[in-house]
């Protein structure tokens, strides 16, 4: 694949068209999403990445907008007496060290903790330049996500062909966390109350969001993304509602999505995830019901960019996918019980009254 990638004009293109599967399975969605997501856009040559203030000494470090999930992330930090909390680490050392200096430009003070909203690489593939820089890494101890699935060799390899050896240079796995949070958890630096929120297996497995409760700003990952169209192939559509009716709950005031433009309206973006889920369960749901095999109900969507699958139309496919399989999971669940009520009714009426 990274000769593919080096490989210039009709030839990249061609060579591309072969390396690109017919199926988006789980991995060979990785693979093209890895090969298809980032533009070689050189940002670790960049001074500084663009910086909105949200409170004192809260600030959210913007990535792309009007791209959906494709591009680089958000990320933010909070500035303390104590020292400054990052939130994530975008997805290459070389975006770290950008990172550090946007920092910089703000605080001279030492990044004491980097907390991970879950564990995908473009969000922590530039987690060792806060860990050398003496961080401590605050994060949900479950790592596994379909991107690592054939192992973290193989994703960092992949990744590489993608960012580039400059990019990537320095890159160790830094994601594994020093300080393990499975549950909401309170970390108070420099006298700053910083919540950390686990919102249960959304996107993925390893979900936390960063809830600062005197601003009413929350950092939330990859729950929430620009479009309304958060990903669930690593996580469930479940645990997505329930998220984001935690969201709801802290009603706050401005929300850092994990890709794209701030959300000044958190609750509009919440209401437009929230109803894309539902729709999505409520088709998905009546497909199962009805007999409608996964194949028939998936094409009944847009074709999927095959080159793109972070997309917004390989996006609904993938999420489809998921969600026909939890469905089906629930209707067999639910018919299993029933079936188990009913064999210990037949089973009661042979007992003496
Ligand atoms: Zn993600």
């Amino acid at each position: 694949m990274a000769a593919a990638v080096s490989l210039g004009g009709a030839a990249a293109a061609s060579a591309q068209q072969s390396a690109v599967p017919r199926s988006l399975t789980a991995d060979s969605a990785t693979r093209a999403a890895i090969a298809s997501r980032y533009p070689r856009d050189r940002s670790d040559t960049l001074p500084a990445f663009p910086l909105r203030r949200l409170a004192p000494g809260v600030y959210a470090v913007s990535g792309d907008t009007g791209r959906g999930v494709e591009g680089r992330p958000n990320a933010g930090f909070v500035v303390t007496p104590a020292g400054v909390v990052v939130i994530d680490a975008l997805a290459s050392p070389g975006e770290g060290r950008v990172l550090l200096r946007t920092i910089r430009t703000v605080t001279r003070e030492p990044v004491r903790y980097l907390i991970l909203t879950h564990h995908h690489p473009d969000h922590t593939f530039g987690a060792i330049v806060f860990k050398r820089a003496g961080a401590r890494v605050i994060a949900h101890p479950d790592r596994r996500t379909l991107a690592n699935a054939e192992g973290d060799d193989r994703l960092a390899s992949d990744w590489t062909g993608v960012m580039g050896l400059q990019q990537m240079r320095g890159f160790a796995y830094a994601d594994t966390p020093d300080i393990r949070v499975r549950r909401d958890t309170a970390l108070i630096v420099g006298g700053r109350r910083i919540e950390i929120v686990r919102p249960g297996p959304a996107h993925t497995a390893g979900d936390l969001m960063v809830w600062l409760p005197a601003d009413r700003v929350l950092f939330a990952g990859d729950v929430l993304v620009e479009d309304g169209v958060s990903m669930m192939v690593d996580g469930s559509s479940g645990a997505m509602l329930t998220a984001l009716a935690r969201i709801d709950s802290l009603a706050p005031r401005v929300a850092v999505p994990g890709h794209g433009r701030l959300a000044t309206k958190p609750a509009t973006l919440v209401a437009a995830t929230r109803c894309y889920v539902l729709a999505l369960r409520d088709t998905m749901r009546r497909a199962v019901a009805a007999g409608v095999r996964m194949g028939q109900a998936i094409d009944r969507l847009p074709p999927a960019d095959r080159d793109r699958p972070v997309s917004l139309h390989s996006r609904l496919r993938r999420n489809a996918v998921r969600v026909y399989s939890e469905m089906e999971h629930a209707l067999f669940d639910a018919a299993a019980s029933q079936s188990a009520i009913a064999g210990e009714a037949r089973r009661r009426a042979a007992c003496p009254r």
